[in-house]
């Protein structure tokens, strides 16, 4: 059929989203709106920041989606009307639609932790959306002192890229190492334990002795507060005057649809686990990480695979065929040094209350590897991050 989809962000799961519809049913009219004419990658940013790759590998435009079929819009959707079926963006375009689709990614919810806002984060950067923010971290990690602490506030779950934090506080220390070796990490967490934390600890105590010193919130507690002018971090029990500070607050669905009314009291957007269509406003489909895709964590491989099924089952709507239940699957990488890998895998199904992990499939690296082993999981994250972004963006 030749229906209206509007897609709104051109990130990991938008842009897959996009083409794969157009690849499903060419005949489809396919818009996306994303307000930037360059993506800025957070997967293998942290790379970045440890002076492991240049910045200009996170970039990426959208000449391939275009060639795809894809009609770009380049503006900020502003509001949805779910009743009338139509997008209006900052331009003031009006788009109608048959069926619409959102991937905007996440927002971050400023001032849960007291005194963290925008402008706080231009001193203490967040760096959890890739960008000028990326640039600041790692041009503050450059220029610290040599014998400087840097901190690291995670929060607690779920939030964007679960094992991301650790990656950054690995590739952090690697730098350090090297440069700065009186310098060190430490981690301030909100949580009693993290994704793959065994694999991280161990892979620390062996190449990072104490230059990493991760706190588990029974230690002092969460990050409740900040003073960026004094540099100081504030835990319940106690406060850390610090030279560079990473806080990454807690995050929720974008405005553009939590005003639509996709977003329950979580802050995130219940689905369908089959068709990604919201439970709270029909016609409406969420992926990514503003969706609560069951089991999936919130990855740039788990909106690209929700991308890919999304697009099957919405095409398949669209032509009055019924939905057919798949599995999906995801691996998050992570860089601990260059030559040292480490990977959680899973695979899931698309159940009938929610997306479910298949039990007895996937699982972690092993705890107890060779060198070579490791160096190989490190080639497979270069490789997987070049194959991702030719998928969706080349
Ligand atoms: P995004 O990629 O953020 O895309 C959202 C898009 O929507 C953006 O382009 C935005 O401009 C647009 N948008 C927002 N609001 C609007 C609006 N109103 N109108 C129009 N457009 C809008 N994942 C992995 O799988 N592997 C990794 O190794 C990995 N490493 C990571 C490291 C770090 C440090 C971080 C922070 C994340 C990492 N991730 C990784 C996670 C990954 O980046 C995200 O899960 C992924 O980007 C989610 O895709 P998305 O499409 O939901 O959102």
């Amino acid at each position: 059929t030749s229906a209206r989809v509007v897609v709104i962000g051109g990130g990991y799961g938008g842009a897959t989203v996009a083409r794969f519809l157009r690849a499903a049913d060419p005949r489809l009219e396919v818009t996306l709106i994303e307000p930037r004419r360059d993506y800025y990658s957070c997967a293998f940013s942290n790379a970045v920041i440890g002076g492991l790759k240049p910045y200009s590998i996170l970039r990426f435009g959208y000449d391939g989606v275009e060639a795809a079929g894809v009609r770009l819009v380049f503006e900020k959707a502003m509001r949805v009307d779910p009743a009338a079926k139509t997008v209006r963006t900052d331009g003031g375009i009006v788009f109608a639609y048959d069926r619409l689709i959102m991937a905007p990614g996440i927002e971050f919810i400023w001032n849960a932790i007291a005194g963290y806002d925008e402008a706080a984060a231009e001193i203490m950067p967040h760096a959890w959306k890739a960008g000028p923010q990326t640039l600041l971290l790692r041009k503050q990690i450059e220029e610290m002192p040599d014998d400087g602490v840097v901190a690291i506030a995670p929060p607690t779950n779920p939030f964007r890229c679960p094992p991301g934090p650790y990656e950054r506080a690995s590739l952090i220390a690697h730098y350090l190492k090297a440069h700065k070796p009186r310098a060190k990490v430490i981690i301030l967490d909100s949580k009693e334990s993290f994704s793959k934390d065994l694999l991280f600890r161990r892979a620390w105590k062996d190449l990072y002795g104490d230059r990493i010193e991760w706190h588990g919130i029974f230690d002092y507690g969460p990050v409740i507060a900040v003073k960026p002018k004094e540099m100081v971090l504030v835990t319940e029990a106690r406060e850390f005057r610090v030279d560079v500070a990473n806080i990454i607050p807690p995050q929720q669905a974008p405005a553009i649809a939590r005003d639509a009314g996709l977003a329950d009291a979580t802050g995130w957007c219940p689905i369908n686990p089959v068709t990604f269509e919201s439970r709270l406003q029909p016609g409406i489909h969420v992926l990514g990480d503003a969706s609560i895709a069951g089991a999936m964590p919130k990855s740039a491989f788990s909106a690209n695979a929700q991308g890919k099924v999304c697009a099957m089952q919405v095409a398949r709507l669209l032509s009055g065929e019924a939905p057919i239940p798949t599995k999906l699957d995801n691996v998050c990488y992570s860089l601990v040094a260059p030559d040292y890998g480490i990977s959680v895998a899973g695979v899931y199904r698309q159940g009938e209350d929610a997306i479910e992990a298949v039990e007895d499939a996937g699982g972690v690296s092993p705890i107890h590897a060779s060198e070579k082993f490791r160096r190989s999981e490190a080639g497979y994250a270069g490789d997987w991050f070049e194959t991702i972004t030719r998928q969706v963006f080349g």
